[in-house]
C-alpha cells in the first residue's frame, strides 16, 4: 500500500453505537433520559466515583463546576496557560479571575512549587489540566488545597483513562471534568461529563446543568405531569439521549482503544528516540497516561516551517496548544507578554501534535516517523 497522506484524527465511532443512536432516534425520547443515566452509571463505575453527570461539553462541565461551588465575582482562580483556552475562559465567564501559574518542563503540568505564591485572600480554586492524557500531580496539589481551604476542579478533558500515584481522575479533586468533543479519545461529536466523590456538590450540579430547574424533561413527561420550579439560576448544558447513545458503546471498549494508543505511542517513541532536534517527553514510571495526544517539541523557531513542511508531506498535524496567555485577548485584557510564563512558551512555540489514534495503521504511523525524520533533516 502506498501512503501519500495520513489523517491528523479519526473517531471510534462503530456501527454498533450508530444502531444504538438509531433506536434513541426510533423512540419517543430524544432529550436527558435513561441512556444518559445509562452513560453516567457506566462513567462513575470506570471511574470509581459515586456520581457522574453528563453535559453538553467540558466548558460547561468547568463552568458548572464553578458555579457549584459557589465561586464568581471577586474570586481567583489559579490554572496554568499550558491548555486550551476553555479552562481561562469559564474563569472569566463566572465572573472569576484567572491567575496563571507555569508549567514543569518535564510533562507540561502545573506546577506545584508555584501556586503557594500566588495565593492570595481572593484566591477559591484551583483548576489542573492533564496535558496530553498525563496527570498532573495531584498528591502535591491537592496537600496544597487542603491546606489553604482551596476548591480543586481538574480539567480531565485529555484523561479518561489516566493515572498517577495510585489516583484517577476526580478521586482527590473535588471533581473532575472530561471532554467527548470530536477529535477527544472517546466522542459524540460535542458532550462532556463531571465527575465527583462530593454527594452534595453532585445533587447542587443536577439542576444546575438544566436551568436550574428541578425536574428533568423525563421527570416531567414520562410520569403524570409535575409542576417544576426553579430555584437557582443555572445553565442549558444537559447532554442528550442521542449523545450519549453514541457513547455508550466506545465507553465499553474504552481500554482496548486505550491499549491500541498505547501500543502505537510506544511505536513512536522507539522510532522516533534520540532523532536530532526533536524532544519527546517520557512517561514516568508512577504513571498511566490516558494517551491522547502525541507530542514532539522542536525548536520553537523552527516550528511553523516544520508544521508547514509535515502538512505538504502528507501528514496531518496539530498544535496543542500555544500557552494561552499570548492569546490576543487575554494580552489586551490582563496585560500579559512573552515572558512571563516561559516553560508554557516554550512547549506552546515548540509543540506539534502528530497522529494518535486507534485506526491509524502501523504502516501510516511509520509513514508518519518517516516523513518527521525527513523533516529534521531538512530543517532541524
Ligand atoms: C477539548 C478541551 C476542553 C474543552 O472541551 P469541550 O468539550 O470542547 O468543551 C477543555 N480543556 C481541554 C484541555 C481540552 O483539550
Amino acid at each position: 500500500m502506498d501512503i501519500q497522506k495520513v489523517d491528523f484524527f479519526r473517531h471510534n465511532i462503530e456501527e454498533q453505537d450508530i444502531e444504538r443512536c438509531n433506536e434513541v432516534l426510533r423512540s419517543v425520547f430524544l432529550a436527558t433520559g435513561k441512556v444518559v443515566e445509562q452513560l453516567e452509571d457506566q462513567l462513575s463505575a470506570y471511574l470509581n466515583l459515586p456520581h457522574a453527570i453528563a453535559v453538553t461539553s467540558c466548558t460547561e462541565a468547568l463552568q458548572l463546576c464553578l458555579m457549584g461551588l459557589g465561586i464568581g465575582p471577586g474570586d481567583e482562580v489559579i490554572t496554568t496557560p499550558m491548555t486550551f483556552c476553555a479552562t481561562s475562559n469559564v474563569i472569566l465567564h463566572v465572573g472569576a479571575t484567572p491567575v496563571f501559574v507555569d508549567v514543569r518542563p518535564e510533562d507540561g503540568n502545573m506546577d506545584p512549587a508555584l501556586i503557594e505564591a500566588k495565593i492570595t485572600e481572593r484566591t477559591k480554586a484551583i483548576i489542573p489540566i492533564h496535558l496530553y492524557g498525563r496527570m498532573a500531580d495531584m498528591r502535591a496539589i491537592s496537600t496544597i488545597a487542603q491546606k489553604h481551604g482551596l476548591k480543586l476542579i481538574e480539567d480531565a478533558a485529555h484523561c479518561l483513562e489516566g493515572e498517577r500515584d495510585g489516583v484517577k481522575p476526580g478521586q482527590l479533586g473535588d471533581a473532575a471534568c472530561f471532554s467527548f468533543y470530536a477529535t477527544k479519545n472517546i466522542t459524540s461529536g460535542e458532550g462532556g461529563a463531571i465527575a465527583t466523590k462530593d454527594e452534595a456538590l453532585a445533587e447542587r450540579l443536577k439542576p444546575l446543568r438544566l436551568h436550574g430547574i428541578d425536574k428533568t424533561a423525563a421527570d416531567r413527561y414520562t410520569k403524570s405531569y409535575q409542576h417544576w420550579d426553579m430555584r437557582v439560576l443555572g445553565l442549558k448544558a444537559n447532554m442528550s439521549n442521542i449523545q450519549a447513545a453514541l457513547l455508550v458503546g466506545q465507553l465499553e471498549r474504552i481500554e482496548s482503544l486505550w491499549n491500541r494508543r498505547e501500543s502505537l505511542a510506544k511505536r513512536y517513541e522507539q522510532a522516533l528516540a534520540g532523532l536530532p532536534g526533536v524532544v519527546l517527553k517520557e512517561v514516568g514510571a508512577q504513571e498511566r497516561s490516558g494517551r491522547h495526544l502525541m507530542t514532539i517539541q522542536v525548536a520553537p523557531a523552527k516550528r511553523d516551517a516544520c508544521l508547514k513542511r509535515l502538512q505538504e508531506l502528507g501528514v496531518g498535524v496539530a498544535v496543542n496548544f500555544r500557552a494561552v496567555h499570548l492569546l490576543e485577548y487575554y494580552r489586551s485584557k490582563f496585560g500579559f507578554h512573552e515572558g512571563d510564563f516561559p516553560v508554557a512558551e516554550s512547549i506552546g512555540g515548540g509543540t506539534i501534535s502528530l497522529p494518535l489514534y486507534p485506526l491509524l495503521s502501523e504502516a501510516e504511523l511509520d509513514y508518519v516517523v518517516a516523513q518527521v525524520k525527513q523533516v529534521a533533516q531538512e530543517l532541524l
